[in-house]
Protein backbone atom coordinates (compact mmCIF):
# COMPACT_ATOMS: atom_id res chain seq x y z
CA UNK A 1 0.00 0.00 0.00
CA UNK A 2 1.27 3.58 -0.92
CA UNK A 3 1.02 5.92 1.30
CA UNK A 4 -1.42 8.64 0.89
CA UNK A 5 -1.49 12.38 0.09
CA UNK A 6 -3.96 12.56 2.47
CA UNK A 7 -1.58 10.93 5.54
CA UNK A 8 0.14 14.38 6.05
CA UNK A 9 -0.12 17.78 7.59
CA UNK A 10 0.76 20.72 4.69
CA UNK A 11 3.87 21.51 6.84
CA UNK A 12 5.44 17.50 6.56
CA UNK A 13 4.60 17.41 2.32
CA UNK A 14 6.55 20.59 2.74
CA UNK A 15 9.08 18.50 4.18
CA UNK A 16 8.66 16.02 1.27
CA UNK A 17 7.98 18.16 -1.83
CA UNK A 18 9.40 20.85 -2.89
CA UNK A 19 9.01 23.60 -4.02
CA UNK A 20 6.54 25.08 -1.08
CA UNK A 21 4.11 26.57 -3.77
CA UNK A 22 3.72 23.52 -5.21
CA UNK A 23 2.36 21.71 -2.36
CA UNK A 24 -0.20 24.85 -1.54
CA UNK A 25 -1.24 24.17 -4.88
CA UNK A 26 -1.70 20.13 -4.04
CA UNK A 27 -3.43 20.77 -0.73
CA UNK A 28 -6.21 23.09 -2.88
CA UNK A 29 -6.82 19.96 -5.19
CA UNK A 30 -6.99 17.65 -2.01
CA UNK A 31 -9.34 19.69 0.17
CA UNK A 32 -11.27 22.18 -2.23
CA UNK A 33 -11.15 20.80 -5.02
CA UNK A 34 -11.46 17.16 -3.85
CA UNK A 35 -9.18 15.47 -6.54
CA UNK A 36 -9.39 11.69 -7.03
CA UNK A 37 -6.15 11.35 -8.35
CA UNK A 38 -2.85 12.90 -10.07
CA UNK A 39 -4.06 13.46 -13.38
CA UNK A 40 -7.27 15.66 -11.54
CA UNK A 41 -4.50 18.51 -10.76
CA UNK A 42 -4.24 20.78 -13.56
CA UNK A 43 -2.13 23.55 -13.00
CA UNK A 44 1.04 21.29 -11.40
CA UNK A 45 3.66 19.79 -14.04
CA UNK A 46 3.32 16.28 -15.76
CA UNK A 47 6.98 15.37 -14.89
CA UNK A 48 6.12 16.19 -10.99
CA UNK A 49 2.75 14.28 -11.36
CA UNK A 50 4.70 11.82 -12.24
CA UNK A 51 7.51 11.35 -9.67
CA UNK A 52 4.60 11.93 -6.85
CA UNK A 53 2.38 9.25 -8.25
CA UNK A 54 5.67 6.54 -7.57
CA UNK A 55 5.56 7.59 -4.13
CA UNK A 56 2.35 8.50 -3.03
CA UNK A 57 -1.83 8.00 -3.68
CA UNK A 58 -4.18 10.84 -3.67
CA UNK A 59 -7.80 9.15 -2.57
CA UNK A 60 -7.26 5.85 -1.22
CA UNK A 61 -10.70 5.07 -1.21
CA UNK A 62 -13.17 4.22 -3.69
CA UNK A 63 -16.76 4.03 -3.12
CA UNK A 64 -18.29 0.08 -3.63
CA UNK A 65 -21.60 0.34 -2.01
CA UNK A 66 -24.20 3.39 -0.96
CA UNK A 67 -27.74 2.83 0.75
CA UNK A 68 -29.97 6.20 0.95
CA UNK A 69 -32.64 6.56 3.37
CA UNK A 70 -35.81 8.90 3.01
CA UNK A 71 -34.55 11.00 6.12
CA UNK A 72 -31.11 11.68 3.82
CA UNK A 73 -29.11 9.51 5.79
CA UNK A 74 -26.83 8.22 3.18
CA UNK A 75 -25.01 4.71 4.08
CA UNK A 76 -21.43 4.14 1.90
CA UNK A 77 -18.96 0.94 2.24
CA UNK A 78 -15.56 2.37 1.37
CA UNK A 79 -12.89 0.19 -0.42
CA UNK A 80 -8.83 0.83 0.35
CA UNK A 81 -6.29 0.02 -1.80
CA UNK A 82 -5.80 -3.97 -0.15
CA UNK A 83 -9.44 -4.72 -1.28
CA UNK A 84 -10.57 -4.28 2.38
CA UNK A 85 -13.86 -2.22 3.34
CA UNK A 86 -15.62 -0.04 5.96
CA UNK A 87 -18.65 2.45 6.34
CA UNK A 88 -18.80 6.05 6.49
CA UNK A 89 -22.06 7.64 7.00
CA UNK A 90 -23.77 10.94 5.73
CA UNK A 91 -26.25 12.23 8.09
CA UNK A 92 -28.44 15.09 7.50
CA UNK A 93 -29.69 17.06 11.17
CA UNK A 94 -31.28 20.00 10.04
CA UNK A 95 -33.35 20.99 6.90
CA UNK A 96 -32.82 23.97 4.72
CA UNK A 97 -35.31 26.92 5.82
CA UNK A 98 -36.41 29.06 3.51
CA UNK A 99 -38.19 32.18 3.85
CA UNK A 100 -41.56 33.70 2.00
CA UNK A 101 -38.89 34.61 -0.95
CA UNK A 102 -37.75 31.56 -1.25
CA UNK A 103 -34.05 32.77 0.13
CA UNK A 104 -32.15 30.37 2.20
CA UNK A 105 -32.47 31.28 5.88
CA UNK A 106 -30.80 28.41 7.20
CA UNK A 107 -28.76 25.92 5.36
CA UNK A 108 -29.20 22.39 5.59
CA UNK A 109 -26.81 21.01 8.68
CA UNK A 110 -24.59 17.97 8.04
CA UNK A 111 -22.93 15.25 10.19
CA UNK A 112 -20.45 12.54 8.68
CA UNK A 113 -19.90 9.31 11.27
CA UNK A 114 -16.18 8.31 10.03
CA UNK A 115 -14.98 4.96 10.56
CA UNK A 116 -11.42 4.11 12.72
CA UNK A 117 -10.43 0.52 12.61
CA UNK A 118 -11.69 -1.95 10.17
CA UNK A 119 -12.97 -4.35 12.77
CA UNK A 120 -12.81 -3.88 16.30
CA UNK A 121 -10.93 -5.06 19.35
CA UNK A 122 -13.17 -4.17 22.15
CA UNK A 123 -15.79 -6.97 21.58
CA UNK A 124 -18.64 -5.16 22.78
CA UNK A 125 -21.51 -8.60 22.78
CA UNK A 126 -24.28 -5.36 21.10
CA UNK A 127 -22.18 -4.49 18.33
CA UNK A 128 -22.00 -6.21 14.84
CA UNK A 129 -18.38 -4.91 14.18
CA UNK A 130 -17.37 -6.79 16.82
CA UNK A 131 -18.36 -9.85 15.09
CA UNK A 132 -16.01 -10.06 13.36
CA UNK A 133 -13.28 -9.88 15.05
CA UNK A 134 -10.07 -7.32 14.57
CA UNK A 135 -8.32 -6.75 10.67
CA UNK A 136 -6.43 -3.60 10.80
CA UNK A 137 -6.12 0.30 11.99
CA UNK A 138 -6.79 2.65 9.45
CA UNK A 139 -4.42 5.03 8.68
CA UNK A 140 -4.95 8.96 9.00
CA UNK A 141 -4.85 9.08 4.94
CA UNK A 142 -8.16 6.78 4.98
CA UNK A 143 -9.60 8.52 7.74
CA UNK A 144 -9.58 12.20 6.17
CA UNK A 145 -10.53 10.79 2.55
CA UNK A 146 -13.97 9.65 4.33
CA UNK A 147 -14.80 13.10 4.81
CA UNK A 148 -13.26 14.05 1.33
CA UNK A 149 -15.08 11.14 -0.36
CA UNK A 150 -18.38 11.71 1.26
CA UNK A 151 -18.34 15.82 0.59
CA UNK A 152 -17.30 15.17 -3.21
CA UNK A 153 -20.38 13.14 -3.57
CA UNK A 154 -22.61 14.80 -2.29
CA UNK A 155 -21.25 18.38 -3.82
CA UNK A 156 -20.85 19.96 -0.53
CA UNK A 157 -18.14 22.90 -0.72
CA UNK A 158 -15.13 22.99 0.57
CA UNK A 159 -16.07 25.68 2.60
CA UNK A 160 -19.84 24.71 4.18
CA UNK A 161 -19.59 23.57 7.81
CA UNK A 162 -19.43 19.96 8.70
CA UNK A 163 -19.28 18.33 11.85
CA UNK A 164 -17.01 14.99 12.18
CA UNK A 165 -18.14 12.03 14.65
CA UNK A 166 -15.88 9.39 15.42
CA UNK A 167 -18.39 6.80 15.63
CA UNK A 168 -18.47 4.55 12.59
CA UNK A 169 -16.59 1.15 12.56
CA UNK A 170 -13.78 0.59 15.29
CA UNK A 171 -12.29 1.93 18.79
CA UNK A 172 -10.91 5.10 17.81
CA UNK A 173 -9.11 5.56 21.20
CA UNK A 174 -6.99 2.20 19.74
CA UNK A 175 -5.67 3.36 17.04
CA UNK A 176 -4.95 7.06 18.99
CA UNK A 177 -1.66 8.40 16.71
CA UNK A 178 -3.65 8.13 13.39
CA UNK A 179 -6.99 9.63 14.68
CA UNK A 180 -4.89 12.28 16.62
CA UNK A 181 -3.06 12.77 12.89
CA UNK A 182 -6.23 12.86 10.90
CA UNK A 183 -7.88 15.46 13.65
CA UNK A 184 -4.67 17.38 12.93
CA UNK A 185 -5.44 17.22 9.32
CA UNK A 186 -8.88 18.09 9.48
CA UNK A 187 -8.51 21.56 11.57
CA UNK A 188 -5.79 22.32 8.58
CA UNK A 189 -6.44 26.00 7.82
CA UNK A 190 -5.74 26.06 3.89
CA UNK A 191 -7.21 22.67 4.24
CA UNK A 192 -11.12 21.30 5.14
CA UNK A 193 -10.49 23.99 8.10
CA UNK A 194 -12.78 21.56 10.69
CA UNK A 195 -12.05 23.01 13.97
CA UNK A 196 -11.61 20.92 16.91
CA UNK A 197 -15.01 21.65 18.62
CA UNK A 198 -16.91 20.08 15.27
CA UNK A 199 -14.86 17.27 16.00
CA UNK A 200 -15.74 14.45 18.36
CA UNK A 201 -14.03 11.22 19.28
CA UNK A 202 -16.64 8.82 20.78
CA UNK A 203 -15.05 5.63 23.02
CA UNK A 204 -16.28 2.95 24.74
CA UNK A 205 -14.06 3.82 27.57
CA UNK A 206 -10.04 3.12 27.27
CA UNK A 207 -9.88 5.31 30.28
CA UNK A 208 -5.65 5.89 30.04
CA UNK A 209 -6.50 6.79 26.42
CA UNK A 210 -8.86 9.19 27.50
CA UNK A 211 -6.39 11.30 29.47
CA UNK A 212 -3.69 10.67 26.62
CA UNK A 213 -5.96 12.47 23.92
CA UNK A 214 -6.95 14.85 26.32
CA UNK A 215 -2.80 15.57 27.02
CA UNK A 216 -2.84 16.30 23.25
CA UNK A 217 -4.97 19.53 23.53
CA UNK A 218 -6.60 19.01 20.10
CA UNK A 219 -9.58 20.71 21.35
CA UNK A 220 -11.94 17.83 20.70
CA UNK A 221 -14.83 16.69 22.56
CA UNK A 222 -15.53 13.72 23.50
CA UNK A 223 -18.55 11.14 23.87
CA UNK A 224 -18.53 8.16 26.00
CA UNK A 225 -20.08 4.97 25.20
CA UNK A 226 -21.43 4.25 28.85
CA UNK A 227 -24.79 1.61 28.44
CA UNK A 228 -24.03 0.40 31.83
CA UNK A 229 -24.58 1.90 35.19
CA UNK A 230 -23.14 -1.16 37.20
CA UNK A 231 -19.57 -2.99 36.26
CA UNK A 232 -21.39 -6.06 36.04
CA UNK A 233 -23.72 -5.69 33.41
CA UNK A 234 -20.95 -3.08 31.65
CA UNK A 235 -18.65 -6.29 31.75
CA UNK A 236 -21.22 -8.83 30.12
CA UNK A 237 -21.67 -5.82 27.43
CA UNK A 238 -18.27 -4.65 26.99
CA UNK A 239 -15.79 -7.29 27.98
CA UNK A 240 -12.65 -4.31 28.17
CA UNK A 241 -14.35 -2.97 31.27
CA UNK A 242 -12.73 -5.57 33.30
CA UNK A 243 -9.45 -3.51 32.65
CA UNK A 244 -11.24 0.21 32.50
CA UNK A 245 -13.83 0.39 34.59
CA UNK A 246 -16.74 2.76 35.16
CA UNK A 247 -14.82 4.72 37.55
CA UNK A 248 -11.90 4.96 36.16
CA UNK A 249 -13.29 6.22 33.09
CA UNK A 250 -15.78 9.08 34.98
CA UNK A 251 -12.37 10.01 36.89
CA UNK A 252 -10.87 10.28 33.71
CA UNK A 253 -13.27 12.60 32.20
CA UNK A 254 -13.39 14.85 35.26
CA UNK A 255 -9.57 15.43 33.72
CA UNK A 256 -10.37 15.77 30.20
CA UNK A 257 -10.03 19.49 28.93
CA UNK A 258 -13.02 20.79 27.64
CA UNK A 259 -14.58 23.97 27.22
CA UNK A 260 -16.36 25.01 30.28
CA UNK A 261 -19.51 26.07 28.37
CA UNK A 262 -19.67 22.37 27.06
CA UNK A 263 -20.96 19.08 28.01
CA UNK A 264 -19.34 15.77 27.82
CA UNK A 265 -21.65 13.54 26.29
CA UNK A 266 -22.47 9.98 27.38
CA UNK A 267 -23.92 7.49 25.15
CA UNK A 268 -26.38 4.75 26.59
CA UNK A 269 -27.32 1.76 24.63
CA UNK A 270 -30.82 0.71 25.64
CA UNK A 271 -31.28 -2.77 25.55
CA UNK A 272 -35.05 -4.12 26.83
CA UNK A 273 -34.84 -5.47 29.94
CA UNK A 274 -31.03 -5.00 30.28
CA UNK A 275 -30.92 -1.42 31.29
CA UNK A 276 -33.98 -0.32 30.49
CA UNK A 277 -35.64 0.37 34.26
CA UNK A 278 -35.61 3.69 36.18
CA UNK A 279 -33.38 1.97 38.80
CA UNK A 280 -30.69 1.95 36.00
CA UNK A 281 -31.82 6.08 35.37
CA UNK A 282 -31.25 6.62 38.78
CA UNK A 283 -27.86 5.30 39.41
CA UNK A 284 -27.24 7.54 36.34
CA UNK A 285 -28.40 10.63 37.63
CA UNK A 286 -26.15 9.86 40.70
CA UNK A 287 -23.17 8.60 38.73
CA UNK A 288 -23.24 11.79 36.65
CA UNK A 289 -23.73 14.42 39.55
CA UNK A 290 -20.17 15.96 39.48
CA UNK A 291 -20.00 16.11 35.62
CA UNK A 292 -21.33 18.81 33.45
CA UNK A 293 -22.74 15.87 31.03
CA UNK A 294 -25.57 15.30 29.03
CA UNK A 295 -26.74 11.40 28.15
CA UNK A 296 -28.05 10.55 24.36
CA UNK A 297 -30.29 7.20 24.79
CA UNK A 298 -30.10 5.02 21.73
CA UNK A 299 -32.53 2.05 20.90
CA UNK A 300 -30.39 -0.99 20.41
CA UNK A 301 -30.94 -1.43 16.51
CA UNK A 302 -31.10 -5.88 16.37
CA UNK A 303 -29.49 -7.63 13.50
CA UNK A 304 -30.03 -11.40 13.07
CA UNK A 305 -28.14 -13.48 15.39
CA UNK A 306 -28.03 -11.38 17.94
CA UNK A 307 -29.91 -12.20 22.06
CA UNK A 308 -31.04 -8.50 22.76
CA UNK A 309 -34.22 -6.59 21.79
CA UNK A 310 -34.83 -3.39 21.01
CA UNK A 311 -36.66 -1.24 24.45
CA UNK A 312 -39.73 -0.23 23.79
CA UNK A 313 -40.54 3.54 23.05
CA UNK A 314 -42.63 4.01 26.63
CA UNK A 315 -39.68 3.06 28.51
CA UNK A 316 -37.49 4.50 26.89
CA UNK A 317 -39.61 7.48 27.09
CA UNK A 318 -40.05 6.88 30.85
CA UNK A 319 -36.02 6.50 31.24
CA UNK A 320 -35.71 10.00 29.46
CA UNK A 321 -38.47 11.88 31.96
CA UNK A 322 -36.66 10.34 34.82
CA UNK A 323 -33.40 12.01 33.61
CA UNK A 324 -34.52 15.15 32.66
CA UNK A 325 -36.74 15.53 35.66
CA UNK A 326 -32.96 14.78 38.04
CA UNK A 327 -31.66 18.07 36.02
CA UNK A 328 -29.72 16.16 33.09
CA UNK A 329 -29.89 17.12 29.79
CA UNK A 330 -31.07 13.79 27.58
CA UNK A 331 -31.67 13.17 24.12
CA UNK A 332 -32.87 10.13 22.64
CA UNK A 333 -31.48 9.73 19.27
CA UNK A 334 -33.41 9.29 16.59
CA UNK A 335 -32.78 6.33 14.74
CA UNK A 336 -31.17 7.93 11.59
CA UNK A 337 -31.78 5.48 8.27
CA UNK A 338 -33.28 2.91 10.28
CA UNK A 339 -34.31 1.17 7.02
CA UNK A 340 -31.17 1.28 5.50
CA UNK A 341 -28.92 -1.17 7.84
CA UNK A 342 -28.76 1.97 10.36
CA UNK A 343 -26.21 0.57 13.42
CA UNK A 344 -22.56 0.47 12.56
CA UNK A 345 -21.31 -2.57 10.91
CA UNK A 346 -24.54 -3.57 9.40
CA UNK A 347 -23.71 -2.48 5.61
CA UNK A 348 -20.55 -4.05 5.52
CA UNK A 349 -21.71 -7.30 6.74
CA UNK A 350 -25.04 -7.13 4.05
CA UNK A 351 -23.08 -6.55 1.22
CA UNK A 352 -20.68 -9.07 2.02
CA UNK A 353 -23.33 -11.46 2.11
CA UNK A 354 -24.59 -10.50 -1.10
CA UNK A 355 -21.20 -10.52 -3.06
N1 LIG B 1 -15.95 2.30 19.40
C1 LIG B 1 -16.54 3.56 19.70
C2 LIG B 1 -17.11 4.25 18.49
C3 LIG B 1 -17.80 3.38 17.49
S1 LIG B 1 -19.28 2.56 18.01
C4 LIG B 1 -17.60 3.42 20.77
O1 LIG B 1 -17.95 2.29 21.10
O2 LIG B 1 -18.02 4.45 21.28
C5 LIG B 1 -20.41 3.90 17.86
C6 LIG B 1 -21.72 3.72 18.57
O3 LIG B 1 -22.51 2.70 17.93
C7 LIG B 1 -21.55 3.30 20.04
O4 LIG B 1 -22.17 4.21 20.90
C8 LIG B 1 -22.22 1.96 20.06
O5 LIG B 1 -22.79 1.73 21.27
C9 LIG B 1 -23.24 2.03 18.92
N2 LIG B 1 -23.73 0.72 18.51
C10 LIG B 1 -23.04 -0.41 18.30
N3 LIG B 1 -23.86 -1.44 18.01
C11 LIG B 1 -25.12 -0.95 18.03
C12 LIG B 1 -26.41 -1.49 17.80
N4 LIG B 1 -26.56 -2.77 17.48
N5 LIG B 1 -27.49 -0.68 17.92
C13 LIG B 1 -27.32 0.64 18.22
N6 LIG B 1 -26.14 1.22 18.43
C14 LIG B 1 -25.04 0.44 18.35
FE1 LIG C 1 -15.81 -1.58 19.10
FE2 LIG C 1 -17.47 0.50 19.62
FE3 LIG C 1 -18.41 -1.79 18.50
FE4 LIG C 1 -17.62 -1.78 21.04
S1 LIG C 1 -19.34 -0.59 20.15
S2 LIG C 1 -17.10 -3.35 19.51
S3 LIG C 1 -15.91 -0.39 20.98
S4 LIG C 1 -16.95 -0.38 17.61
Amino acid sequence: MKPSLMDFTQKELMGMIKPAFRVKQIFGWLYHQYAQNFDDMKNIPKSMKEELSQKFVVNPLTIVNKEESTDGTIKYLLQMQDGKTMEAVWLKMKETQLDSNGEVIQEAKYTICVSTQVGCKVGCTFCLTAKGGFTRDLTAGEIVAQVVTLKRDNNHKHNRKINIVYMGMGEPLDNLDNVAQAIKIFKEEEGLAIGGKRQTVSTSGLSTKIDKLGEMDLGVHIAISLHAVDDELRSELIPMNKAHNINSIIEAVKRFPIDTRKRVMFEYLVIKGKNDDLGSAKKLVKLLADIKAKVNLIYFNPYPGTDYDRPSRADMVAFQEYLIKHGLLCTIRDSKGIDISAACGQLKEKTEQEI
